[in-house]
């Protein structure tokens, strides 16, 4: 334990983010550099608990030693604290930025105080070992002749990927966009998580050997079966990318897009100077509302705001959470409370108001004499809970309104992966229409195919497909093996995080 009076000392301090006013102007990350002596405390605010629930199964879904690296970091000892977080997490600066950290809901010091800034740790000694040059690509000492072919190359192929390259199987990653990283490429923006950081992993990953091939839409242009017959096992990594779609009056309309059509466009333009034509989808000088909220309508907004959209709305079809947990939802679940992103702190810096409205439902698409998209009409609901204590919601008498817009943005969330490599396959699918899997093993209905990440569960969390494509090559290498020396992911339900659909 660092310091065993350290959490009475020290109050939580998050690495501040580059300030609104000046980051909207680029597309770099929002963070900025942390001192040393600021790790170093918040790194002595961990307890060291007999039990620490940061790791326990509403904790951190990779198992990540967080009191062992938090020590490590108060004592100055960043190598180790490194080698100690890359035992569990293949890609800590992927969670480092962008994980929602359940480890802090469930730190025994939120109980009384505000937790430990668990992943502003992880996310500094990571950075700290790229920069001293202490990762580096190790290639497996030999090769087993064991070859595996994997369909996407999110998180959970990633994860499986190294896993299983690392005991010295031939990996190939089949990817159908341009370039390798499923959502920590095309989903999550650069200002969030920056492309150099994604490529810098896959760098390393080629160097060991591990083969990408990109463009190859595995079902369409790449016929499963083939790759079934070249390979000793088959991994589907292909993430949920079917988007749920608003199905009202004057949905065609153009200048309606789905939030995954405009934030890959962005990337693609922005960020890779991609020709992409007609695809770009610009928010300049526009309206723009985005209806849904979550990680996805952030960076909707925080995009928008780079465009230099002139008004911005979200809206969210529940009510706003609570300040503080409320009795339902006592620690160490997810906290369920009001909570400001980055591309609400940018909204208030540019439009002096968070851009949320909540309870309200979208009616109608309004176009003008010409077909063009001139808003939205909408209605405010109330939620109450019926005899049996479930949430009901109905629609506020005489609360219509009509919003102008000329740019409307749907992140309702995904409806679970895109069917056609399911049935090219042969694959069962689960009522959800995922692939049908049992975590742990990871195993579909056909011998030799494994299904990992959000395909399996649903769209999730980036620290959940590390979770799942570690899990699954450790099936895969047991089924190939007989054994394995791969670690086994320890928790095997959804954190009350991803349960609360955050
Ligand atoms: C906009 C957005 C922002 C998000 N922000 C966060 C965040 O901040 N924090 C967080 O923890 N989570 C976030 N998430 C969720 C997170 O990104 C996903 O849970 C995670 O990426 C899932 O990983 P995966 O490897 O299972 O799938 P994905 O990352 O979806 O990767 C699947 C890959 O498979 C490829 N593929 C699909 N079908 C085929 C095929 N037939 N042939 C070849 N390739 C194929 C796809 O092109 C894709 O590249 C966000 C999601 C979105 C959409
Ligand atoms: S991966 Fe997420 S849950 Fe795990 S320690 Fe890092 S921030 Fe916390």
């Amino acid at each position: 334990m660092g310091k065993p009076t350290g959490f009475k000392e020290f109050d939580r301090k998050k690495v501040p983010w580059r300030l609104p006013v000046v980051r909207i102007n680029d597309y770099d990350e929002i963070y900025t550099e942390p001192r040393v002596e600021h790790l170093r405390e918040q790194g002595a605010r961990c307890m060291d608990c007999g039990v620490p629930f940061c790791m326990s199964s509403t904790g951190c879904p990779v198992d990540n030693l967080i009191p062992e690296w938090n020590d490590l970091v108060y004592n100055d000892r960043w190598k180790e604290a490194s080698e100690r977080l890359h035992k569990t997490n293949n890609f800590p600066e992927f969670t480092g930025r962008t994980c929602p950290a359940p480890c802090e809901g469930s730190c025994v010091l939120g109980i009384t105080n505000p937790a430990v800034t668990i992943k502003n740790i992880e996310n500094a000694i990571v950075d700290r070992a790229w920069s001293e040059g202490w990762i580096v690509p190790r290639p497996p000492a030999k090769r087993t002749g064991k070859k595996i072919a994997i369909v996407g190359s999110g998180p959970a192929g990633l994860a499986a990927a190294d896993q299983l390259n690392q005991v010295g199987h031939t990996v190939t990653v089949y990817e159908r966009s341009n370039r390798p990283g499923g959502l920590l490429q095309y989903g999550i923006p650069n200002m969030k998580l920056s492309k150099d950081a994604v490529q810098r992993r896959i760098d390393k990953m080629t160097a060991e050997g591990i083969n990408f091939v990109t463009g190859a839409d595995v079902g369409n242009t790449v016929d499963p079966k083939d790759l079934q017959q070249d390979h000793d096992a088959l991994l589907l990594a292909c993430g949920a990318t079917k988007p749920r779609d608003l199905p009202i009056a004057n949905r065609d309309t153009p200048g309606v897009h789905f939030a995954m059509e405009f934030l890959t466009a962005n990337t693609r333009q922005a960020i890779h100077g991609d020709s992409i034509g007609d695809e770009f989808i610009s928010a300049e000088g526009k309206d723009v509302i985005v209806i849904g909220g979550g990680d996805t309508g952030t960076d909707c907004i925080a995009t928008s705001i780079r465009h230099g959209c002139r008004s911005l709305v979200n809206f969210e079809l529940l009510p706003k959470p609570p300040a503080e947990r409320d009795d339902e939802n006592p620690w160490p679940e997810w906290p369920r409370i009001f909570r400001v992103d980055y591309g609400h702190e940018e909204s208030e810096a540019k439009f002096g108001r968070d851009p949320r409205q909540y309870q309200i439902l979208s009616k109608e698409f309004l176009t003008d004499n010409e077909g063009r998209l001139r808003g939205i009409k909408t209605v405010e609901v109330k939620w109450t809970k019926d005899a049996e204590g479930q949430w009901a919601m109905s629609e506020v008498d005489g609360s219509e309104r009509e919003w102008p817009a000329q740019l409307i943005l749907l992140s309702m969330g995904f409806l679970g992966p895109e069917q056609y490599l399911a049935e090219a396959v042969g694959l069962e699918v689960d009522p959800r229409s995922n692939f049908q899997a049992v975590h742990g093993k990871f195993a579909t209905n056909i011998e030799g195919v494994f299904a990992a990440g959000d395909c399996r569960r649903g769209q999730s969390l980036v620290v959940w497909a590390i979770n799942e494509g570690r899990g699954a090559a450790r099936a895969i290498d047991i089924y190939l093996q007989g054994a394995s020396n791969l670690p086994a992911p320890g928790v095997t339900m959804g954190t009350s995080l991803e349960m609360a659909g955050a």
